[in-house]
């Protein structure tokens, strides 16, 4: 980089740190706000800024969002009682967006994975479990991605869920292994939700 000074190399640092940003694309981004107009670049700051103030987590689903609780929550036409389990938020967007799915959702923000440390408490499971019994829900849907620790958090909620109560169902595969569901289109992702099984 030609402007090596620690002001553009925190830049560069800072972009890096998005997804899929490599060293390169860092640098041309930072080119990029640096030669462009001073009004784009306060602009882009900014808006980082307000949505990073405006928005916050649901207290019921802890989907990101600017109400709380969120739309979908607070929604009476959706079904309180099918509750959708994702990793991210990016994930109920994916659904969301498929336009299928009536119920409601629940972000983990992570999935199990013992190696680092991640268990049932970081993951706040208590609070799916609460809401499971609160809202009579009759169904949970274990959307995680298809991973290793995707599936082993299935496998998990699966076995501490109730199913004498509560069916818990994974949604079918199609979504592609090892991806995330927001890479899957929206047809693949309420064929797999349509398709999915008891386990
Ligand atoms: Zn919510």
């Amino acid at each position: 980089m030609v402007l090596d000074t620690p002001a553009v190399q925190r830049l560069v640092e800072a972009l890096r740190r998005l997804p899929g940003i490599g060293k390169r694309t860092a640098e041309r981004l930072a080119l990029h706000v640096l030669t462009a107009p001073a009004d784009e670049a306060a602009l882009l700051s900014e808006a980082v800024q307000e949505a990073r103030e405006k928005i916050t987590t649901c207290s019921v689903c802890q989907n990101l969002t600017d109400l709380d609780p969120c739309a979908i929550c607070s929604d009476e036409q959706r079904d309180a009682s099918i509750i959708c389990v994702v990793e991210r938020p990016a994930g109920a967007m994916a659904i969301e967006k498929g336009g299928a799915f009536k119920g409601r959702y629940h972000v983990l923000h992570g999935t199990l994975n013992p190696l680092e440390g991640v268990g049932p408490s970081e993951l706040q499971l208590d609070r799916l479990y609460k809401r499971i019994q609160d809202d009579e829900v009759r169904e949970v849907i274990a959307a995680t991605n298809a991973t290793a620790e995707g599936e082993a958090t299935a496998m998990y909620l699966s076995r501490q869920i109730d199913g004498e109560r509560v069916k818990v169902s994974r949604i079918a595969h199609g979504v592609p292994m090892g991806g995330g569901l927001e890479f899957a289109d929206d047809a693949t992702l309420t064929h797999a939700l349509q398709g999915r099984t008891s386990i």
